[in-house]
């Protein structure tokens, strides 16, 4: 049997990247990791869902007892992957993706552990232009000027980061970029390494 894959996905808010990971799950093609974070629920969404929700402290202690494959602080709030979760569904062979920042990314690809190197397929997933993600983010219709603008700065630090993964999708349409995310992972999947 083989080692599941592990499907990381980065890129700036507004580059689709949470739809494409939460369209995989949905298509019965990975398993989604949900995160433990420290801020608060929005919207829909709810705890055991879309993240664990947890104080601060509830965190720092996970952390402190090394439970994290990676954690890291975005945007004033913790956010983090349950390492056992991840490992034991590798172990049983089914994918992973994970939908997570810069910093943590390089924290995972830093892993000293063999399954997480074996498994790791690192993308980011880039919006297609500057003008292309500023409306974006306009186009949410949620936030104020100076939260477009303060999004837009990050998602510019943010991209300047796409040289350390292996592999760059370039947003277009929907369908276009969900084509090519699938096609990724089931190209992987047919790697001779992971097959043998
Ligand atoms: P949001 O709060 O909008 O759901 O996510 C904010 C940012 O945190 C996104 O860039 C998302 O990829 C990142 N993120 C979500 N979960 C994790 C995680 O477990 N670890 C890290 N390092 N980043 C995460």
């Amino acid at each position: 049997m083989r080692i599941g894959i592990l499907y990381l996905v980065s890129g700036p808010s507004g580059s689709g990247k949470s739809t494409l990971c939460r369209r995989l799950a949905t298509d019965g093609l990975a398993s989604f990791s949900i995160s433990c974070t420290t801020r608060p629920p929005r919207g829909s969404e709810q705890d055991g869902r879309e993240y664990y929700f947890l104080d601060r402290d509830q965190f720092q202690a996970m952390a402190g007892k090394g439970e994290f494959l990676e954690h890291a602080e975005v945007y004033g709030n913790l956010y983090g992957t349950m390492r056992e979760t991840v490992v034991s569904l590798l172990r049983e062979g089914t994918d992973v993706v994970m939908d997570i920042d810069v910093q943590g990314a390089a924290q995972v690809r830093a892993s000293k552990d063999p399954l997480i190197q074996g498994s790791l397929v690192d993308l980011f997933v880039m919006p297609p232009s500057e003008v292309e993600l500023a409306a974006r983010l306009k186009s949410r219709g949620t936030d104020t000027r100076e939260v477009i603008e303060l999004r837009l700065r990050n998602a510019i630090e943010e991209m300047s980061h796409w040289q350390e993964y292996r592999y760059r999708l370039l947003s277009s349409t929907r369908e276009e970029d969900y084509a090519r995310f699938k096609a990724l992972l089931l190209a992987e999947r047919m790697r001779v390494s992971r097959i043998v």
